[in-house]
């Protein structure tokens, strides 16, 4: 399988509130580690009832772009920069979500879905907190899996992403996890359609330290490659030390053809 292991397409800052460094740390830990080019994705979520904000406001995300926009001149033919946004999907607000994305160009859309909603409040599929794993799973761990991979589909088809991230770490922190195979069509979907749109398939390095392996499994990522899908390496980082983690561990993964030349 191909993929550009120069590039580290998914990191967030002190912006979100979750994650933790400037900027800056980010370009110079890239730099550190030889990447070549690094894509910050912070995170959007519009609409979502939630105890905390993990996600930047209007006028956060105005200040993102201008940092941005100065770091990309100040690190200029040192390591390429890129400016994104990791989109939660909310499907009641897809309206304004799609209006958002469309104010700015952005060089990287990553989908995703976070905040799962029961009687108007949500709960975030991929913590490890109890507030959100009880909720979820006496809902019903298999149908929160199966709307978890309907609204993903639905968020493929409806806004403007070119990268699906983490596909397959809903409900990571529960231990009664199992895809069916109802979901695994659900994935089938979800890949199909991603082809239809050109859209890119994350490999997401977080998934070492939980699981010992990527998101998602190589399984998925085969059907994927098979569909001609482009897969593109993220780490998911939440702190500059972790910019490009386990990057090294992925030829191994993947098998094949891992080294290819960094994107001009
Ligand atoms: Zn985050
Ligand atoms: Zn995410």
């Amino acid at each position: 399988m191909q993929i550009d292991l120069t590039t580290d397409g998914h990191v967030h800052t002190k912006y979100c509130h979750h994650a933790h460094g400037e900027m800056a740390d980010y370009a110079e830990a890239a730099m550190a580690v030889g990447l070549t080019r690094l894509t910050f994705l912070e995170h959007l979520e519009v609409g979502i009832n939630y105890d905390e904000a993990t996600w930047l406001s209007e006028a956060e995300f105005a200040q993102y772009r201008a940092e941005g926009e100065a770091l990309r001149e100040q690190y200029q033919g040192r390591i390429e920069i890129g400016l994104g946004v990791e989109v939660g999907y909310n499907p009641k607000r897809a309206l304004e979500i799609r209006e958002f994305l469309q104010r700015h160009p952005w060089d990287r859309v990553g989908i995703s879905f976070h905040y799962y909603e029961i009687d108007g409040r949500h709960y975030n599929v991929v913590s490890r907190r109890k507030a959100n794993l009880e909720p979820l799973a006496s809902h019903g761990v298999e149908r929160v899996i199966t709307d978890y991979f309907a609204t993903l589909l639905a968020a493929v088809e409806t806004l403007p992403g070119t990268v699906l991230c983490h596909l397959d770490a809903v409900l990571r922190h529960h231990p009664e996890v199992r895809f069916t195979a109802g979901h695994q069509h659900q994935i089938t979907e979800i890949l199909q359609a991603m082809a239809r749109k050109g859209m890119a398939l994350e490999v997401n390095t977080s998934g070492f330290p939980h699981r010992g392996e990527q998101y998602p499994t190589r399984a998925i990522l085969e059907e994927a490659v098979a569909l001609g899908i482009r897969l593109e390496a993220g780490s998911d980082s939440h702190r500059p030390s972790e910019v490009g983690r386990h990057f090294h561990r992925l030829p191994d993964f993947l098998g094949g053809d891992h080294s290819v030349p960094p994107q001009s």
